[in-house]
């Protein structure tokens, strides 16, 4: 409590007031926001940096809100996931991206596998591994071409059940990435303990790797840990050419950010994935 002015306690101050009405009108728009249609996902190309070609896409979330423009989901997926909407939220984003991969190779385009990320409460789920089967089996994608990407943390909550999740989903093909690799608080034995196929390097140890040596020697310990467990590692956050050759110097399979590109409209990514060499 707050002692205000008039010698009286009040709770909150005027600021958080502001604040806290700020969060229940956001909500409000948040449920209805699937209705409206006003999420949108964007995509971002991954390349292979031995081949130079696009080899997947990440699909991220952002939400065209009606008044404060497009927002990215730091700003919403917190608050969706307080309320319990990330499971509504979640589920169009699988429905989405499987969708559009679909109808990419449709068209002809390069078939890569599509990304999602999935939030510790949609792993919660009872039925998780069984909707996200379903939605594959809907849209027509074959189990390979979709990707799921969890973070440390999430994969030690309750690892039986988690194995299980994962044990589902893999055997429709589907690959599992560990994101955010090096920020949990996890330790190594899960890499053992699930069939996970992909480590992705946190952007905060690529930033400055050039020029920390610190960063370089984490980047480089990660990429032969997970080559000798045979796993395929991501490198995030990828900005310039530096980054890039001193990355293919330490070995790393794929790479991810802005150098090659930003994440892009389903319109652009569909240019993107036209121009692609390997076509
Ligand atoms: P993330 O999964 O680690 O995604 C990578 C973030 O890095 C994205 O931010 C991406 O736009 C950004 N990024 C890509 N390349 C670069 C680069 O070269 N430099 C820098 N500085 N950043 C780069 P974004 O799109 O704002 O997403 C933020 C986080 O929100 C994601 O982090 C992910 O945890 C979460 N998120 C995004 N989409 C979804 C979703 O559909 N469901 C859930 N549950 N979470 C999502
Ligand atoms: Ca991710
Ligand atoms: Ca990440
Ligand atoms: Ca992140």
């Amino acid at each position: 409590a707050k002692k205000n002015g008039r010698g009286n306690f009040q709770f909150y101050t005027p600021e958080m007031q502001v604040k806290i009405k700020e969060w229940l009108k956001l909500e409000g728009e948040l449920r209805q926001a699937i209705q409206r249609n006003e999420f949108v996902l964007f995509y971002q190309p991954q390349v292979n940096l031995r081949t130079g070609k696009i080899c997947g896409l990440e699909a991220l979330i952002r939400w065209q809100h009606p008044q404060y423009g497009l927002l990215s989901p730091d700003r919403f997926i917190p608050l969706a996931e307080e309320v319990g909407l990330i499971i509504e939220i979640g589920e169009w984003v699988i429905r989405t991206a499987c969708q559009q991969n679909k109808s990419w190779q449709d068209a002809g385009l390069p078939c890569v596998p599509i990304a999602i990320n999935l939030s510790p409460n949609q792993l919660l789920q009872p039925k998780i591994a069984e909707n996200i089967i379903h939605i594959l089996q809907d849209s027509g994608l074959e189990g390979k071409y979709l990707g799921i990407e969890l973070t440390e943390n999430v994969s030690m909550e309750s690892p039986d059940k988690n194995l299980l999740i994962m044990q589902d989903l893999k055997s429709c093909g589907v690959r599992i990435s560990i994101d955010d690799f090096g920020t949990g608080y996890s330790n190594l034995t899960y890499l053992k303990q699930f069939p996970v196929d992909e480590i992705k390097i946190d952007k905060a140890f690529v930033r400055d790797m050039t020029t920390d040596f610190q960063d370089d020697a984490i980047t480089s310990t990660v990429i032969a840990i997970a080559h000798t467990l045979r796993l395929q590692v991501v490198a995030e956050g990828v900005e310039s050419l530096g980054q890039i050759s001193l990355l293919s110097q330490r070995q790393c399979d794929v790479v991810q950010g802005y150098y090659f590109s930003r994440p892009l409209t389903t319109k652009a990514c569909t240019g993107f994935l036209a121009k692609d060499p390997s076509l």
